[in-house]
């Protein structure tokens, strides 16, 4: 009999055991309890029993009688070791001890040390767990067996990783060589201090894959309480690279496998982990919740490292939570608790911790008592980490206690340069660690301390040094989250190629392997769930679905096919095979073979099995024949989407498992791929409504007949302008500059323009003639003027043009250019009669006064140029007049005088008005 045995073993054994009767059981049902005794603990006491009423039948050998017994009441005691009934255990293991001594069996001997390690272990007898665990190693090294041996060894490694991982290592490499392959039941061991040394040297992803490589070879062994162990640790690893999804995941796993073997012992570690991973979430509630119920699932084992742990976390949420004084005591049982466990360095913790919650009970005295013992601790074991975080309590309370005593020879006598003084030991130390991050908050803290005593320029460096370190603490944690997230992945593909090959082994292991799968699986598709129905976006909404697809299942070939809206038609939307992407196209919802139609029509999952080179089969051009296929519809409620399909070229790779998870992934996919093809419509909605509102608001500020802008227009947008124009001038004023011998073109120019005597026009040629020329008019317009200003109509044959930022002094010279665009050219009307027209121009210039930009609005000045087409009018058209202010004050009623008599005003030197030859302007423009 082997100290493990693999699944397959187990399987051999019991079918062996339909074909015995009688005592030619025995051996069969001792080996199989005894194998069973982590796996099964029920099933291994049932066949215990049986192989007791067989034995007190018998009649056998003594000495063999004696050996049977001997395993019967070691399987028995190692049941209890793992109820936590260790009183029970050790007599248990006591008589098997007796038995195997006087049949002088070094390996059954061992065996029972093996286990007394196990129970001295839950004892918190570190010194009797050693021993025992070195009296194993003899009687095995007796009895020349290797694997048993190379077990031991291994576990002696595993203990001693903890406390000092270097000297572990050494040990490991002289014992084992790693480029050998040793027994799964010894690598469940090995990787595990593997797993721990990596952790304690800080290489997380490494500790996090060992300590998943242990949990299997554990698990595939039968060794579950080291596969929660594992589970928990790499859970505990996951939590240090960040990722406390993993975190919860593997503590999860671990904490399924202890509540449904009731292990106290490991069911208060998986507690406890999750306890700290739901702290680290600052979920502190629940962590206390869990770490609290760990502490009770303890109170048979009172005595074991957790227990001191689970004290410690408390400890550690207590102070989270602001409670010091709960904190304090959790701190003092847990320091009570470690002193027997040789682990100084934990004890120098949780004297921190007490010196913490002594500081904020503003007990200062007794907060340093503690905080010197525990750094006291952390120097005698060179243990840096310890010592920075000791530094900093110091300079924590530096704060409160100024004539702490400390280093006497150092010239420091007050605070803040004392607590000073506390934080750049830390720093420093934490310089002389290679690779470090130095932590951020100490930076600034010493930024803070250094402003304090008003050197505000280190304070400002610190400051600086300490948004450095956020900065690479970002970077860093981005790095473990990927190294986590490919630990996560790798471990999901073993999972997978595992599954398949267990799936060959019909064991009873199997199915509580399966259930572990199942709880995994589960949470996964939790996951997955969540992602999908998060995503808005059609197309990746396929693609994370066949991502999921690819880790999950066996699909050489994935698809999905929509159903149209004309509700007759399955289009191929997507689809992948062999990573190569499939082509879209379309099938019949009536399509005699295609299995998508079958699958759409009705409304079930379909599975297939082919024979390969089978016939008459539909097989989407260009793709593989498949072997397996599965069909599962897209619906929400009785509402069809489509069907999505996996595929593979392998036989018989669906069974129930993978039906429920594409069945559970449809139903994700399909409420996903409603939401996004909602969220489409709504946007295609919203688009249409921005277009259609778009449309009515060009209508609104447009003149049907020219299309030019209305008056509409001009009310929106010139506020605008006249606040721009208005800004430049004063910013003018304040410089103090002349606002008018300035070039810049801050200027806004109203022209009126008015064709002469157009009532004619609709008199004799009609009114669609009319409107050939107002439109030829906007064309003539459009050729003097810029695209950015804007052409009004602004009545009947009145047009209004606003050309923004120019200046004023090109004005007339515009003015003129308009009446002669006008002038100039014939209009052409129907039957290609041509007529001459011409206009009159009035212009005036906003703001009005450069020296009171404010004083006119700039309706009024519109006004002002309307004032000046009614002077051209009046004085025989065909002409244009500008209203422009002059160098002298302005008078009371300045706008009502110009309106209502402009050549008085005019006389008055009040504003000037500009009318011009046309002659001499033929000549300006020419020039200009
Ligand atoms: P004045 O030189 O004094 O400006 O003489 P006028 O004939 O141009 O001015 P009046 O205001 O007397 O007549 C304007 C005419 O313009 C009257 C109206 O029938 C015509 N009118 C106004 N809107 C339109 C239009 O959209 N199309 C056409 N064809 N004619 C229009
Ligand atoms: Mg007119
Ligand atoms: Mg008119």
């Amino acid at each position: 009999m082997d100290l493990y045995a693999l699944d397959a073993e187990i399987f051999a054994l019991e079918a062996t055991l339909t074909s015995l009767a009688g005592s030619s059981r025995l051996e069969t049902l001792v080996s199989l309890a005894w194998y069973l005794r982590q796996r099964q603990s029920s099933r291994a006491l049932a066949y215990s029993k049986e192989a007791n009423a067989l034995l007190n039948s018998s009649t056998c050998e003594p000495s063999e009688t004696h050996l049977f017994n001997a395993y019967i009441s070691l399987t028995t005691a190692e049941i209890h070791w793992l109820v936590g009934d260790l009183d029970i255990a050790k007599n248990q293991a006591k008589l098997a001890h007796d038995l195997f001594d006087q049949e002088q069996d070094p390996i059954g001997l061992g065996d029972t040390y093996f286990l007394f390690s196990s129970i001295h272990r839950d004892l918190g007898e570190i010194e009797k767990r050693d021993t025992c665990l070195l009296a194993a190693i003899d009687q095995y090294k007796l009895a020349q067996d290797t694997t048993r041996y190379q077990i031991a060894l291994a576990r002696s490694l595993h203990n001693s990783a903890i406390r000092d991982p270097q000297k572990t290592n050494t040990l490991l490499h002289e014992h084992f060589d790693l480029s050998l392959s040793y027994p799964t039941e010894v690598n469940a061991w090995l990787t595990s201090a593997q797993a721990i040394i990596a952790n304690k040297v800080g290489d997380m992803g490494e500790s996090c894959r060992l300590h998943i490589q242990a949990h299997r070879a554990a698990f595939e062994t039968g060794q579950i309480r080291l596969a929660i162990l594992a589970a928990t640790n790499a859970g505990d690893s996951f939590a240090t690279l960040g990722d406390l999804d993993a975190a919860l995941e593997w503590n999860g796993i671990a904490l399924a496998l202890s509540r449904s073997n009731q292990w106290p012992g490991s069911l208060a570690i998986a507690l406890l982990q999750i306890g700290n991973a739901l702290r680290l979430l600052e979920r502190h509630e629940d962590a206390k919740e869990k770490l609290i119920e760990s502490l009770n699932i303890q109170s048979k084992i009172p005595n074991s490292r957790t227990f001191a742990h689970t004290l410690a976390y408390l400890g550690d949420l207590s102070l989270d939570l602001g409670e010091p004084e709960q904190a304090l005591q959790y701190f003092e049982q847990a320091a009570d608790k470690i002193q027997t466990h040789d682990e100084p360095v934990f004890l120098s913790d949780c004297w921190r911790g007490q010196a913490i919650a002594f500081c904020r009970l503003e007990q200062l005295g007794e907060a340093e008592e503690k905080i010197k013992q525990a750094l006291h601790i952390a120097r005698a074991h060179h243990n840096i980490d310890e010592q920075i975080k000791c530094l900093r309590v110091y300079a924590e309370l530096a704060k409160k206690l100024p004539a702490l005593d400390y280093d006497t020879t150092q010239n420091i006598n007050s605070f803040p340069h004392l607590s000073l003084h506390y934080q750049l030991e830390a720093l420093a130390l934490c310089n002389s660690i290679k690779g470090i991050n130095i932590p951020a908050d100490l930076l600034d803290n010493i930024a803070d301390s250094y402003a304090a005593i008003e050197d505000y320029k280190t304070a400002f460096q610190y400051s600086r040094l300490a948004a450095k370190a956020k900065e690479n603490r970002r970077l860093n944690e981005a790095r473990n989250r990927a190294t986590a997230m490919q630990v996560r992945y790798d471990n999901e593909r073993h999972r997978a190629d595992a599954e398949y090959h267990r799936r060959i082994a019909e064991t009873e292991a199997k199915r509580a392997a399966s259930l572990q799968e199942a709880g995994n699986t589960l949470e996964t598709l939790g996951l997955i769930g969540r992602e999908l129905t998060a995503n808005l976006n059609v197309e990746s909404v396929f693609e994370a679905l066949h991502r999921h697809v690819d880790d999950l299942l066996d699909a050489t070939s994935f698809g999905i096919s929509l159903l149209e809206p004309d509700g007759n038609t399955l289009r191929f939307v997507f689809g992948i095979e062999n990573g190569a992407p499939i082509p879209s196209f379309e099938t019949a919802l009536d399509h005699p073979i295609s299995s998508f139609a079958r699958c759409a029509r009705e409304r079930q999952e379909i599975i297939l099995e082919r024979e390969p080179g089978a016939t008459g089969r539909f097989i989407i051009p260009g793709t593989v024949a498949t072997l397996s296929l599965l069909y599962t519809p897209l619906m929400i409620g009785e509402r069809l989407l489509g069907v999505m399909s996996i595929q593979s070229t392998r036989a018989h790779v669906y069974g129930e498992r993978e039906r429920s998870i594409l069945r559970t992934l449809a139903a994700y996919g399909a409420i996903a791929l409603d939401n996004a093809s909602a969220y489409k419509q709504l946007q295609a909605t919203l688009a249409a409504l921005r277009e259609t509102q778009n449309q009515l608001e060009e209508v609104s500020i447009t003149d049907p007949l020219t299309g030019l802008r209305n008056r509409r227009f001009l009310l929106q947008n010139i506020e605008r302008d006249a606040a721009r124009a208005l800004r430049a001038y004063e910013d003018k004023i304040s410089d103090a500059s002349d606002p008018l011998s300035n070039p810049a073109d801050d200027d806004i120019v109203f022209f009126m323009v008015d064709l002469d005597h157009f009532k004619s026009v609709n008199d004799t040629y009609g009114h669609a003639c009319g409107d050939m020329v107002l439109i030829q008019m906007r064309d003539r317009l459009q050729s003097v003027f810029r695209e950015s200003d804007y052409l009004v109509r602004w009545g009947g044959e009145e047009f209004l043009v606003v050309a923004r930022t120019c200046n004023r002094k090109d004005a007339p010279t515009v003015a003129e250019r308009i009446r002669q665009v006008v002038s100039n050219t014939p209009f052409i009307l129907l039957d290609d009669i041509s007529i001459s027209r011409t206009c009159s121009v009035g212009y005036a210039a906003f703001p009005f006064l450069p020296r009171q930009p404010h004083l006119m609005t700039w309706a009024q000045v519109v006004n002002f140029a309307d004032q000046g087409l009614y002077i051209v009018k009046k004085s025989g058209r065909n002409a244009c007049v500008g209203i422009s202010h002059t160098p002298m004050d302005t008078v009371d009623d300045f706008y009502n005088l110009i309106m209502r008599h402009p050549q008085q005003a005019a006389e008055q030197g009040l504003i000037q008005i500009i009318s011009h030859q046309i002659e001499d302007f033929n000549e300006s423009i020419r020039a200009s």
